[in-house]
This record gives C-alpha cells, sequence and structure tokens, in this order.
C-alpha cells in the first residue's frame, strides 16, 4: 500500500495564512482542550500523523512525554524548529502509521488529527492504534463525512457520482477519503472502542464560506447540535479502548528506547547505538538523524 507523504504541501504556511484555516485552527483548538480536559496524565502520548506538530502541544498536560510521529522528514524538521526553546518538546519519530514502531500497550493517549481522509484504508492503522494503547484509555480522531450535506445535494441534483448514503470509506479525489459515519461507528465498535464524545463541524463554514466567512462562534454553539443529523464536512471524535481481555500489559517503559519495537517483526529487543538501531530477530537497521528516529522502511520518497 502506498504511504501518503505530503512533503512538497508547505503545510505550515498553509495553517498560517489561509483564512479557513486560520478559523479551523481556532475551532480545533477548541475541541482538542474539550477532548483532553480532565484525560488523567500517564507516561506516554502519541500524536499520530502530527506533521509540523501543529496540534502536539495540546498532548503534553496529559503525558509525561509526547511522541511526535509522521511519515515526512521535511515536516518533523519544521517541527523541531518550532520547538527550538520551548518548555516541552516531544519525541520525533518517522514511521508509517500501518506498521507502528511501537510495543504493545504503551501509550496512555493517541491522536490522529486530520489523518484518516488521507488514508486509503482505515482498518490497518486502527489495528495498530488498537494493539499500541493502553486499555481503558483514549484514541483521538477526526475524519471527512461522506453524507456531509453538500455531497447530499450534489449527488440529489446529479453533480456527483459518489453516493453520501454508502456506508464505506472511499476516494473522492487523489488526495482525500470520505467516510460514512456509520461505518466508523462500525469499524470502532467492532475493534473494541467506544465512543465518548463527539463535534460535527464544518457545515457553518460551507454555508458561509463563499462570502469568505468562517463564523467559529456559530460552530461551537452548533457542533453538538448537529450531531444527530451528522451532515457536517468533518467529525471530531473521542473514543476510549475497553478489551474485554487484556494481555502483556506494558510496564518497562521508562526510557524512550523502551517504546520501540520493530515494525517489521515487532521484537522488542532491539539494539541502540548511537546513530543506529538494529533488530536482532529480522536484521533491519533504523537510523537516528538529527534526534529523530527513522523507522521508515523500503524506498522513501524525496528526502533520503
Ligand atoms: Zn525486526
Amino acid at each position: 500500500m502506498a504511504v501518503v507523504d505530503y512533503q512538497s504541501i508547505e503545510y505550515s504556511s498553509y495553517w498560517r495564512t489561509n483564512p479557513e484555516r486560520i478559523a479551523l485552527a481556532r475551532l480545533e483548538n477548541f475541541i482538542l482542550r474539550n477532548f483532553t480536559n480532565g484525560i488523567t496524565k500517564g507516561r506516554w502520548a502519541i500524536d499520530l500523523g502530527g506533521g509540523y506538530g501543529r496540534l502536539t502541544d495540546h498532548y503534553f498536560p496529559c503525558a509525561e512525554n509526547v511522541v511526535l510521529f509522521d511519515y515526512s522528514k521535511k515536516l518533523l524538521r519544521e517541527a523541531k524548529q518550532l520547538y527550538i526553546n520551548r518548555e516541552h518538546e516531544p519525541i520525533y519519530v518517522l514511521g508509517d502509521v500501518n506498521r507502528l514502531p511501537f510495543r504493545d500497550r504503551v501509550f496512555s493517549l493517541a491522536a490522529m488529527i486530520r489523518v484518516f481522509h488521507h488514508l486509503p484504508d482505515m482498518e490497518k492503522p486502527l489495528n495498530e492504534i488498537r494493539r499500541t494503547l493502553k486499555n481503558d484509555h483514549r484514541f483521538l480522531f477526526t475524519y471527512y463525512n461522506n453524507r456531509k450535506l453538500s455531497s447530499i445535494l450534489r449527488f440529489l441534483l446529479g453533480k456527483q457520482e459518489l453516493s453520501p448514503f454508502a456506508v464505506v470509506h472511499q476516494n473522492v479525489d487523489d488526495h482525500y477519503y470520505c467516510t460514512h459515519p456509520r461505518y466508523v461507528d462500525d469499524l470502532l465498535k467492532r475493534k473494541s472502542f467506544e465512543k465518548e464524545k463527539e463535534f460535527n463541524v464544518g457545515l457553518p463554514f460551507e454555508i458561509f464560506g463563499h462570502l469568505r466567512v468562517y463564523p467559529v462562534g456559530l460552530e461551537r454553539v452548533l457542533m453538538g447540535v448537529m450531531n444527530p443529523l451528522k451532515l457536517s464536512q468533518f467529525v471530531y471524535s473521542r473514543w476510549v479502548l475497553r478489551e474485554a481481555v487484556v494481555s502483556d500489559e506494558c510496564s518497562q517503559t521508562e526510557e524512550t528506547r523502551d517504546i520501540f519495537a520493530c515494525p517489521e517483526c515487532r521484537n522488542t529487543r532491539m539494539e541502540f547505538e548511537e546513530t543506529t538501531i538494529k533488530c536482532s530477530q529480522c536484521g533491519n537497521s533504523y537510523v537516528i538523524r538529527d534526534g529523530i528516529y527513522d523507522f521508515r522502511t523500503g524506498t522513501v520518497p524525496g528526502d533520503g
């Protein structure tokens, strides 16, 4: 499966200059404060597909250490610049969300914001999140809603082929995948997750967007009210993992090196040297360069 890598997109300027993105960022900060409020502080949290660290600050109150995980070295390098002289700094890890380079049951919080709509498959990453998340702990994520109001209208007017009512995760164009809310709910439940909170956002932005007006206040008022209708563009969701039988609860994860496992064979006994990590089981080697752990395998496009 192709790994999504957005090295060519200037994400940080995109989020700082586009008025819709600035408004959405304000709204996201509000939602993530709500989602992380009251979460008991654990040892390790992970920001999956966290890019240049736009939202990573939200997870520091939830854990002693935060892993910033992405496939793009360019974005993690930008994150390193962002965190110069900050009080906290994440641990930078490169890898594939379909094969996480971490031990089972390490994380007390996993977040994957604005990532699923770039992935052709939801199930593989979800299996990995389930494997690496501690039981009774939270997973925060977003998805792009298949049955948003504008899609329904376009479909009914014959301007869109994809059915907004299809209970699937499907490709909209080269870069986007949209998902039906029932598909998400069924999948998460099948993986032993239980829904705690949800916010549907983006409908007022869509309605007023052509006037270049993005009413954050109205979104905040409506996002809870909009939940039963599920007509909004994006869904922000908080779930908790409720495994019936829990085995192999991870305990010895004091040091950063303790959290890793080989993404190829899941071996947890890896040999760490100054700039390399070697798996004694499958023989794979990974590198540590410029303070970034690189667990990407195969041919990496672009940045070496
Ligand atoms: Zn291995």
